[in-house]
């Protein structure tokens, strides 16, 4: 085996797609929405496509298209608080993960160590490593909850433990709110926690927020960029994918002080260079209406969360019917379940996998019909035996095919 071979390993998330291409299981695992995006942002495309401005077909400004750099320095400097130049403090990229790519490796370098909440979005460690950074974990645990339905509140990082990771070798911490797998939505004392650590040893902070809209009342989400003296060591990323439902559209953005956002550039410049122009001018397009009705409830940005709340509670119910014990996400499409209830009906030893969560999800594809995430591809080594029990879901899905999920479930308990 050549060098190259050993040093990348195929990620797991592949072996999954093969798994529901050949065994056609009801698909709760990968996040997208099985329906369609709203009207208004699929015309603003065709309208785009089929257009006079037959530019738009062709490179535009490689650090962000004018029109939608425009766009996003209005939202964000109105959500912000502050006037973001869009010239020089924002950048469009190839979806959140390119974001995440070219803050990481333009700012990461061999030995730097970066602290990654767990379970984390399952990039994040790769891309550290990549960069010759050294990843240190710190896992949220979970609080003991008898007398209700455990949520994602209840999920909480240790503050020593926190404090105990940061050191001179630290270069950043990357945050993610809500976040995915778990739809924890963090607190502004969790986030004055993080960002007063981060003041105090010199750390860069690095927020994805792509589920910044996706967050059930009567939790709220705060961008750690508007915390006192956070602006200046934050880059927060975002995603056109999950703000319009529109995942195939890969298109992201990064925003923070134009110090920091140079480093980003100059991976992007030479990596990839320039985005994608219509879905950058379309997008532009479905930010502007939403602008326009940013005071109104009809806003796409409050709606999605109302029409994904019922989905949420839904799939609550038919997990814990099914004899799971679902924690309940403040944010995001994704529900975490414990599986371990019902472990005397599934034939774990069928599986040959290390953790017992793959050979729960995957007995699960082959003899049941429903597809989930293991979690424990959301942790490090040393933290996966916390996630064994677990399984992702994601409820972004047409009611209709819930029900499916449910009956399936009622049928084989
Ligand atoms: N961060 C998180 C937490 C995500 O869940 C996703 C979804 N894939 C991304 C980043 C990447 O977003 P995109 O599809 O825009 O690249
Ligand atoms: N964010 C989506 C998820 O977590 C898609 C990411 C991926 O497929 N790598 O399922």
């Amino acid at each position: 085996m050549s060098d190259i071979e050993k040093k990348f390993v195929l990620p797991k998330r592949v072996e999954y797609i093969q798994l529901a291409l050949e065994y056609k299981p009801l698909n709760l695992g990968q996040g997208f929405p099985d329906y369609p995006p709203p009207k208004y942002v699929t015309d603003a495309l065709s309208q785009v496509a089929s257009g006079d401005n037959y530019m738009v077909h062709q490179y535009t400004r490689g650090f962000g298209h004018p029109r939608l750099i425009t766009a996003l320095a209005k939202l964000y400097s109105k959500l912000i608080g502050r006037n973001i130049n869009p010239q020089t403090e924002i950048i469009t990229t190839l979806g959140a993960y390119e974001a995440l790519f070219s803050t990481i490796t333009g700012h990461v370098d061999e030995g730097d160590e970066v602290i990654i909440i767990e379970p984390f979005f399952d990039c994040y460690e790769p891309m550290v490593r990549y960069a010759g950074g050294i990843p240190r974990f710190i896992p949220l645990r979970m609080k003991n909850v008898s007398d209700r339905l455990p949520s994602s509140a209840d999920w909480v990082l240790d503050k020593d433990e926190l404090e105990g990771l940061f050191n001179s070798k630290t270069k950043a911490i990357i945050l993610n709110t809500p976040n995915n797998p778990l739809g924890k939505v963090f607190t502004e004392a969790e986030l004055t926690q993080i960002a007063d650590l981060c003041k105090k040893w010199n750390v860069l902070c690095i927020s994805d927020e792509v589920y910044e809209w996706i967050v059930y009342k009567p939790y709220k989400h705060i961008r750690i960029a508007t915390l006192p003296g956070m602006w200046d060591r934050t880059i927060t990323i975002g995603s056109a994918g999950k703000t319009f439902s529109v995942t195939g559209w890969k298109l992201g953005w990064a925003y923070g002080p134009a110090n920091l956002l140079v480093n980003l550039q100059m991976i992007h410049q030479n990596s990839v260079y320039t985005g994608v122009t219509p879905i950058q001018e379309a997008t532009a397009i479905a930010f502007e209406t939403e602008l326009k009705r940013l005071n109104d409830d009809e806003c796409y940005f409050y709606s999605l969360a109302r029409e994904l709340e019922p989905k949420r509670d839904y799939m609550a119910k038919f997990l814990k019917d099914a004899g799971m014990k679902p924690i309940i996400p403040e944010g995001g499409y994704f529900m975490i379940a414990d599986w371990s209830p019902l472990e005397s009906k599934v034939d774990l030893q069928s599986e040959n996998d290390k953790y017992r969560d793959y050979r729960f999800t995957k007995w699960m594809i082959k003899k049941v019909g429903l597809q989930g995430i293991p979690p424990t591809a959301f942790y490090s080594v040393e933290h996966k035996p916390l996630a064994e029990n677990l399984v992702r879901y994601c409820f972004i899905k047409k009611d209709e095919n819930l029900k499916q999920v449910a009956d399936l479930l009622e049928k084989w308990k």
